[in-house]
């Protein structure tokens, strides 16, 4: 007797994709096999869908407290539930305050208390003068440190400086516990996009040019640089460009411990799409040329690009509305409710096949950042984290869809393959045809940094 049964489903493991059935008991995966004996006081009929894991979105800008009027727990985890989403990992901003020491920590912990509907880790934040909090940070659970080689865009989440980079990537080293970069550089930054506003060049296509695919390739030669000479596990969040994945991949063959994620929107969107789209796509890096997308591309299919998480990171519309000065918009894009159903369209039109969708997306964000083997995989002993996906539903995606905040998504008008039926957050159903069910039962969990193994604390 179980206390759930998902019965006749498609499930999509490590080495292929066959039938099986998914047992769950006390909110932890029982058994998983194909026609599995016994019965449960809930079954679920999963005929005709597909059973992934549930998904781990490494990169999530959940800004409560302090701005939940950009995004806060509630709206933003509703999204993410709704997407087939179970596990978010929190960005250090662009929360006030941001995630910097202990207190601001409990802030978190607190502002998730009874509002979050999917699992959250925390990632604690690197910056000048807030060395000697990393040890306090690690101590309560941060998954690992997050540093800007660029301007943030909050004042209070001052970017990092090379020595301060450096130091704290020595620290990390020594914690067991990744540092995070931001990869852009900001002397080239910083200077090409001051010159172009003082010339009052500010259009989609100036911006665009202020941040060059070679600010991208220098900060990711820099920061490679720093881990192989303090040993610090690296992770290049959003990376843009084929050529930076390249450099990633590289390091790794000489033995850094480096890896790349990208994101939907470098995934499926391009630079005249950003032209077209305006400020709702307005991100840094910035959207590349086609070529460059398809190069990133090319690089998912040789299995160099680690995971793809969405940088989910909304604003009110008034800080996207900024007529004609592109510069001056506010730079983010929201995702958290797509990006299973993006990249299932895309991993089908590419040929991507569905084990390495679920590798991506789930098994290596939970690998690297301490939340395996609880998160990440549909194997007995493991958290019943679960999507079951209609693969054959196709749909055109409408605003009326999104749960998130303030639902500026850049996709909407796309046209969708696949269709996020149920979502299973430890056994229960948090989210249904779109909608989200019950009370928000999400846990924060804490990755211990002596072991990797996290102790989720009840909230
Ligand atoms: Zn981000």
């Amino acid at each position: 007797m179980y206390d759930l049964l998902v019965r006749g489903g498609r499930l999509v493991a490590p080495d292929g994709v066959g039938p099986a059935d998914v047992a769950v008991a006390d909110g932890v995966v029982a058994a998983v096999g194909p026609e599995l004996d016994g019965t449960a006081a809930e079954i679920v009929d999963a005929g005709g869908l597909l059973l992934l894991p549930g998904v781990v979105d490494a990169h999530v800008h959940l800004n409560d407290p302090g701005r939940a009027d950009w995004e806060g727990f509630a709206t933003g985890t509703a999204a993410l539930a709704a997407g087939g989403t179970t596990t978010a990992i929190d960005m250090p901003l662009n929360a006030i305050p941001p995630t910097l020491d202990a207190a601001s920590l409990d802030a978190k912990v607190a502002a998730a208390r009874g509002t979050a509907r999917v699992d959250v880790a925390l990632w604690g934040g690197l910056v000048p003068g807030d060395l000697d909090r990393l040890d306090e940070l690690a101590a309560h659970g941060v998954v690992g440190f997050k540093a800007f080689m660029s301007a943030s865009g909050v004042a209070e989440f001052e970017a990092a400086d090379d020595l301060t980079l450096v130091q704290g990537m020595a620290r990390a080293a020594q914690l067991g516990l990744p540092v995070a970069v931001h990869a852009e550089s900001d002397a080239l930054t910083g200077r090409l996009a001051r010159r172009a506003v003082a010339a009052g060049r500010t259009t989609v296509r100036d911006y665009l040019a202020s941040r060059p695919v070679l600010a991208e390739l220098e900060a990711i030669g820099r920061a490679i640089a720093f881990a192989t000479e303090t040993g610090c596990a690296l992770h290049v969040v959003h990376v843009s460009t084929g050529r930076g994945v390249a450099l990633i991949a590289e390091a790794r063959a000489r033995g850094v411990d480096v890896t790349a994620e990208t994101c939907p929107h470098y995934l499926v969107l391009d630079a005249d799409d950003a032209e077209r789209l305006g400020a709702a796509a307005k991100c840094a890096p910035p959207l590349r040329p086609a070529a460059e997308r398809e190069a990133l591309w090319a690089r998912v299919h040789a299995g160099d690009v680690e995971l793809v998480a969405t940088d989910h990171s909304p604003s009110p519309a008034a800080l996207k509305d900024t007529g004609a000065d592109h510069f001056a918009a506010w730079g983010g894009i929201p995702g958290a409710q797509t990006l299973l159903t993006l990249l299932h369209t895309e991993a089908v039109a590419r040929e991507l096949p569905l084990e390495r969708l679920a590798r991506l997306l789930a098994a290596a964000p939970a690998r690297r950042f301490g939340l395996a083997p609880r998160k990440g995989a549909l194997v007995p002993g493991a958290d019943a984290d679960l999507v079951l996906l209609d693969p054959a539903a196709e749909w055109t995606l409408a605003r009326e869809h999104l749960l998130d905040r303030h639902r500026l998504s850049p996709f909407v008008g796309r046209r969708l393959r696949g269709r996020v039926v149920r979502t299973i957050l430890r056994g229960h159903t948090v989210a249904r045809d779109g909608a989200v069910t019950g009370a928000p039962a999400g846990r924060i969990l804490r990755r211990s940094p002596s072991d990797g193994a996290h102790a989720p604390m009840m909230l």
